[in-house]
């Protein structure tokens, strides 16, 4: 078996953007897809399918995320693999292009899991990773709701999910490949307006992002403030494992823990060890897109 499965974002995604989140996150399935089939690992395609949604200023990831409070992009990102639950992350980064192949960095070459701010931005510089203005990650769109939203004092993260008006658009993917390895990645600018070096579910283990080989794989999307409450991910890995791995009632179920325990909206995607899919949200819409072997061609939505 191989399976990929990926998400751009759960949120009440207007009309006139459901089209670019439709190909985007087409694109990304296509290029995981691709690699898997030529006989690729998960960790690959996991990285090369999150960085075409970062490059992507559709989504709220790496090029095009949401700004924060002093107007910045303000970066997140983690990457997980199931076969010997490595993982690695970065939160709070202004200068790279790519966070996920930053924290696939840190997978693969530091005792440490997740850096945070000027030292992962060091840590970076020292091993090869490309280093960018910050500015060249703000796009036209952001300036523009920056500019509306810090007008707006009464806004609040929650309210904004609650009332399903504000992007959500934090972009996932999880990937099994022939040798039975899963990996999962996330990546994010987080909410928007958000408090400078407020963190989110995104680049945290077991809330955002989540992988193991004897189970299958988790990303998450959503108010990260209740993500981190319920643990999000393990939550729905955990669901898995008990239930007879059953990924679609793992991934509803979390919603309604979600929901039921800390007030969140948001939207799930899991992958089993078997390559089966599920995916749940209780919000308007969810980017969503998968395919493994047994189908003749990808199922994508938005
Ligand atoms: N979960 C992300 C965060 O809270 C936001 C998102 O999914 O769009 O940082």
């Amino acid at each position: 078996m191989i399976s990929i499965i990926v998400h751009g974002g759960a949120w009440d995604i207007p009309d006139d953007a459901v089209e670019s989140h439709y190909k985007g996150v087409e694109h990304a399935l296509d290029v995981g897809w691709k690699i898997l089939k030529l006989g690729g690992n998960a960790v690959d395609a996991v990285e090369q399918a999150v960085q075409i949604m970062e490059n992507n200023e559709t989504f709220d990831a790496g090029y095009g995320s949401h700004l924060n409070q002093l107007g910045e992009v303000e970066l997140d990102a983690s990457i997980m693999d199931g076969k010997t639950i490595r993982c690695g992350a970065v939160a709070a980064v202004h200068h790279i292009k790519n966070p996920i192949t930053l924290a696939r960095k840190i997978m693969d070459e530091s005792e440490h899991i997740l850096l945070v701010g000027n030292g992962a931005e060091q840590y970076a510089k020292e091993h090869g990773i490309t280093i960018c203005e910050s500015t060249e990650l703000v796009t036209q769109r952001e300036r523009d709701r920056w500019e509306t939203l810090r007008t707006k004092k009464e806004f609040k993260t929650k309210d904004a999910f609650k009332k399903l008006v504000r992007p959500s658009d934090t972009v996932g993917v999880v990937a099994l490949d022939q040798y039975g390895n899963i990996c999962t990645g996330t990546s994010t600018g987080g909410t928007p307006n958000k408090y400078p070096g407020r963190v989110g579910d995104s680049p945290l283990i077991g809330c955002g992002t989540y992988a193991d080989n004897e189970v299958g794989g988790v990303s998450t999307t959503g108010w990260g403030e209740a993500m981190i409450k319920v643990v999000m991910a393990k939550t729905v890995i955990d669901l898995m494992e008990m239930n007879g791995s059953n990924p679609q009632k793992a991934a509803e179920r979390g919603i309604e823990i979600l929901h039921r325990k800390a007030d969140g909206f948001g939207g799930v995607i899991a992958l089993n060890k078997q390559g089966g899919f599920g995916i749940a949200f209780n919000t308007p819409r969810m980017a969503r897109a998968y395919m493994n072997i047994d189908m003749n061609k990808p199922f994508i939505a938005v």
